[in-house]
């Protein structure tokens, strides 16, 4: 056997458990009297997107990325809700905390989603489907909340067969799904063929476009299709990847220790913003929340990179990269603000957006950091200093302790994890 032609596991042992509405579910957990109700949770301004909806807003047409200002008229009496990214977060770890008690191969997705490999797990805890009902039913009384599973063969089917397990809106009220979604290796295809090829990853609208123009539009026509057609129309890398994507074939694993490529915050704001000191205390703000993750996931950046889209959507990013690593506020903030100074603002800023990618363990990088003659060197102090601070943090909240530039009468506004990634709330 070669490694171009992986065997696939004879039983469906991977996993795709996917929560239901989860920040909805969250609030729902939180305030009981909300459940069965149309919540959407989001960006409350008039810049801003739906992030996670009920069914029962479901039913009204409504979808997460959608603009708020839209669900407002499509289903006036929906219970709004800003995002509480905390509690998100805490609800995050715990259902991670469960993934990981049933196998050590959980590549998480998204705050809420996550695939498992859960083969090694038979003797303990029973087969793929087992499993999956196992998770559910510790989700449910650990965190509160529902979740959806698809298990087979491979992340593809696990992914589409997880969407086959969820609930369903319908005008008289959400239909329950079956919760746990099994593909068997004898039903993939019949399953895989009659989707449209745009539920295939990496068909966006553009290649479906094209698939379209040759007669393509179900997963079973593109399989059909000769694979000399598809390459001749997507290329020789995206032709072949679809040709086989459309047979069932996908050998990627479940990659337990995927890391972290970049961290960072951006922010779509309610107005334009015109002018550089708004956007410097903007920066400040954000360079100190991307430093607080680095340091939670004891990680150390060397690139920081800024976004900048303007009033016309036009989009640009500048990037610096240091030979140290670093992890503070300080350092962050520093090389942020310099690139600010490099962007003529005056067109008026609609997002903006710091990161740190180039990313390594934090220990990794101790004798760089204490090399006080490099680019990094006046990070060293800080990084005690730092420590400190997140201490402070943790008894006494966000709050407490922040850059001066961002003290203002209320106390400290800090960025935390994901705030307002869907837009501004006023
Ligand atoms: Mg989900």
């Amino acid at each position: 056997m070669t490694d171009s032609a992986p065997t696939l596991p004879a039983q469906p042992t991977i996993l795709h458990v996917d929560m239901d509405a989860f920040y909805v579910s969250v609030e729902i957990k939180k305030d009981p009297t909300l459940a069965g109700r149309p919540v959407i949770v989001g960006g409350t301004g008039n810049r801003g997107v739906v992030a996670s909806c009920s069914y029962e807003a479901r039913a009204f047409g409504i979808h997460s990325a959608m603009p708020t200002a839209r669900a407002r008229r499509l289903c006036p009496q929906a219970v709004f809700l800003p995002g509480h990214f905390d509690d998100y977060q805490e609800a995050s770890s715990a259902i991670h905390r469960i993934f990981l008690s049933f196998t050590p191969l959980v590549e998480g997705i998204a705050l809420d989603e996550a695939f498992l490999d859960v083969s090694g797990a038979r003797r303990l805890f029973g087969t793929g489907p087992e499993v999956a009902a196992r998770i559910r039913q510790d989700v449910r009384q650990t965190v509160g909340i529902e979740c959806s599973v698809g298990v087979a063969r491979t992340k593809l089917m696990a992914k589409l067969a997880s969407k086959e397990a969820k609930p369903r809106p319908s005008p008289s009220g959400p239909q329950p799904g079956p919760g746990v979604f099994v593909v068997l290796p004898e039903e993939e295809l019949g399953f895989l063929h009659p989707k449209p090829v745009r539920a295939l990853w990496g068909v966006g609208p553009a290649t479906a476009a094209r698939l379209t123009r040759m007669g393509i539009s179900t997963v079973g026509d593109l399989a059909r299709a000769p694979l000399e057609s598809l390459v001749g129309s997507l290329g020789q890398a995206a032709g072949r990847h679809l040709h086989e994507l459309a047979w069932g074939r996908d050998p990627r694993r479940v990659e337990p220790s995927r890391p972290t490529k970049s961290i960072g915050h951006e922010e779509t704001y309610a107005k334009d913003h015109y002018r550089a000191e708004t956007l410097a205390v903007e920066v400040i703000r954000m360079a100190d929340a991307v430093a607080g993750r680095l340091r939670h996931a004891s990680l150390e950046a060397r690139t920081v990179t800024l976004k900048v889209r303007f009033g016309d959507f036009s989009t640009i990013t500048r990037s610096r990269t240091e030979t140290a690593g670093f992890s503070t506020a300080q350092v962050i903030s520093r090389i942020a603000l310099a690139l600010l100074e490099e962007v003529d603002v005056s067109a008026g800023v609609r997002l903006l957006g710091v990161s740190a990618s180039g990313l390594a363990d934090a220990g990794a990088e101790q004798l760089s950091l204490d090399d006080l003659t490099g680019p990094g060197s006046d990070d060293a102090g800080w990084k005690a200093a730092t420590g400190a601070i997140d201490d402070i943090r943790r008894r006494f909240g966000d709050r407490a302790v922040g850059p001066a530039a961002l003290a203002g009468a209320d106390g400290v506004r800090v960025k935390r994890i994901g705030d307002t990634q869907w837009g501004p709330g006023t």
